[in-house]
């Protein structure tokens, strides 16, 4: 199956000169998202995983189907000020602005496996502060999936010792 033939890239959006993957015409179709996720599965398949841990909000839609089809847990990371809990946050700078994420201080026990997992991996910035709240809280990171990584802007050079995969590269 091609998946570019179902992710539509927006010329110009959030802001002129980003060419904006958007995945919502491949979520909107059952089986081709079904598949996507079967795919990323099989990326990961010799991977020991504790927990599935994505960023807000597309993180989620990745990684929550990805976690229930391993059967392990999943692990929100949120924009600063979401989570009701005791948090721990990190700065981050996207491709295209900047904000703060948050985890919930006992989202993850010392030692536990946990996977990344986020619908694009751009310059990796999000990832990278993600990497960080998770080893500070004494995870141990397996790897990072990703249904779209672009490819140009070299961002899994960011993580040396981390396995990157991704489903489809631009
Ligand atoms: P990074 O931190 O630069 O790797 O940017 C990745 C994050 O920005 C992901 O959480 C994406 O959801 C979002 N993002 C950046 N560029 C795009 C895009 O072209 N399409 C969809 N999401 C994007």
């Amino acid at each position: 199956m091609n998946f570019k033939d179902y992710i539509r890239v927006i010329p110009d959006f959030p802001q002129p000169g980003i060419r904006f993957k958007d995945i919502t015409t491949l979520l909107q179709n059952g089986s081709v998202y079904k598949e996507a996720i079967e795919q990323m599965k099989q990326l990961i398949q010799d991977k020991e995983i504790d927990v599935i841990a994505g960023p807000e909000a597309r993180g989620f839609v990745i990684g929550a189907p990805l976690a229930t089809a391993l059967g392990v847990g999943f692990i929100p990371i949120r924009k600063s000020g979401k989570l009701p809990g005791e948090t721990i946050e990190a700065d981050y700078a996207l491709e295209y602005g900047k904000d703060k994420l948050a985890m919930h201080k006992d989202a993850i026990k010392p030692g536990q496996k946990v996977l990344i997992a986020d619908d694009l991996l751009a310059t990796g910035g999000t990832i990278q502060t993600s990497v960080d709240l998770i080893k500070q809280l004494g995870g141990e990171i397996v790897g990072a999936a990703f249904l779209i990584e672009l490819t140009y802007l070299d961002g899994r050079s960011k993580f040396d010792g981390i396995d990157v995969v991704s489903l489809v590269q631009y």
